[in-house]
């Protein structure tokens, strides 16, 4: 249990025992099923934690040059590339540290895949498929929605492109439970059934929230390994960023002053734009530790940044004390799609990244200044 009297705030704490947990449910996945499983660098890319990490899954996913170059360096297991576009700059790099590139269209897989297998001759390729089919949430978050530019759709398939290509990938989910896979699923198999007798993997891309408490592991396990069985055992991928991160540690602020304007209003040194940025866009809720809906409790505050954005708020939450300036306030869940998200806008000060470590001491592992502001800026 993190000891918050000795967090200096702002500060995300990742905790590495919460942390362990998660790998160790993905690992049983991995063993009871066949499948590999990657970490995509999209929603957790916190690299201080990757040797914990690394010893449980079996490498990095990335989004192009920048999280390839980082998969490579800090876990440097497979690291698996895909973006929606490859730039012509970079693609031989890529193609020199990675172990697969998928590539999202027929036209890119025709511009680049001779270029990528000169640069590495031992580079697996795959193609992103669209199966159009999907229960995503929003449409922020829905690779399947309208006019998607996510993956190719069976209309726009070019079965030739195959020839030179070893696997398919598609990613359809979002905070998903297995029974929304076993749609995807079923729309992969009928649209894209066909080509899959002359593939040696397929990746069923992220969005499984496998990690959380009311996820049907053993039916994932069970879809998987079926799977498997009808397609003569071809390798299945998954590559999970937020199942990874899950309610592994709260973003630790303080309140800095308190004002009144029809209603309490409390002003914390963290920002809800700046450092939780997925609850504005979303939008969800974050959990405050200790807090209720607005009136639930008897002292009601809004709870907001410090960023000069009128916007920037967390919510109305109530609480059973008054709060006072310098109270520190506990936003729950906030390692995964939050760090690798944050900015630095309006110059308010970054929160440290630190580990709460499984002995149970605070190891701050980054801090950051004003040269951090100034320097992505010119
Ligand atoms: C975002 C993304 C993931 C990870 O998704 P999570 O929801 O974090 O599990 C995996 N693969 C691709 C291609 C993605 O874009």
């Amino acid at each position: 249990m993190i000891d918050l009297s000795v967090i200096p705030t702002p500060c995300y704490v990742c905790e590495e025992e919460k942390l362990e947990r998660n790998l160790q449910i993905l690992d049983r996945v991995q063993h009871e099923s066949g499948a590999k499983i990657l970490l995509a660098l999209k929603g957790f890319a916190m690299w201080s934690t990757f040797d914990l990490v690394g010893r449980y899954l079996c490498g990095t996913s990335a989004s192009g040059l920048h999280e390839a170059m980082l998969g490579r360096e800090t876990m440097n297991k497979e690291v698996h590339t895909y973006s929606p576009a490859f730039r012509e700059e970079e693609i031989d790099q890529i193609a020199r540290i990675s172990n697969h590139l998928v590539f999202n269209s027929p036209q890119q897989v025709r511009r680049f895949l001779s270029r990528a297998k000169a640069a590495n001759p031992s580079i697996s390729c795959g193609i992103r498929v669209n199966p159009e089919f999907s229960s995503a949430p929003v449409d922020l978050y829905n690779p399947c929605g309208l006019y998607s530019r996510l993956g190719t759709t069976i209309d726009n398939f070019d079965p030739l492109v195959l020839e030179d290509l070893d696997g398919l990938h598609f990613h359809a989910l979002c905070e998903q439970n297995v029974d929304a896979l076993e749609g995807v699923l079923q729309a992969f198999e009928d649209k894209f059934g066909d080509f899959i007798p002359h593939m040696q993997w397929i990746n069923f891309g992220g969005g499984h929230h496998i990690t959380r408490k009311d996820y049907d592991v053993d039916r994932l396990i069970e879809v998987i390994r079926d799977f498997r069985e009808r397609h003569d055992g071809v390798t299945v991928y998954l590559e999970p960023g937020e199942a990874v991160g899950w309610q592994t540690g709260p973003l630790v602020g303080s309140v800095l002053d308190i004002v009144h304007n029809g209603m309490d209003i409390a002003i914390l040194d963290v920002s809800a734009e700046a450092h939780m940025p997925d609850t504005l866009a979303m939008p969800y809720r974050a959990q405050v530790r200790g807090a209720g809906e607005a009136g639930e409790k008897p002292y009601t505050y809004r709870l907001g940044g410090n960023t000069c954005l009128a916007g920037d708020i967390m919510g109305d939450y109530s609480f059973d004390e008054p709060l006072k300036i310098g109270d520190k306030i506990v936003f729950e869940d906030q390692i995964h799609y939050t760090m690798v998200k944050s900015t630095t806008f309006n110059g308010v000060q970054h929160p440290s990244i630190a580990i709460w470590t499984k002995e149970n001491r605070l190891k701050i592992v980054r801090e950051f200044g004003y040269e951090d502001f100034k320097n992505r800026l010119s």
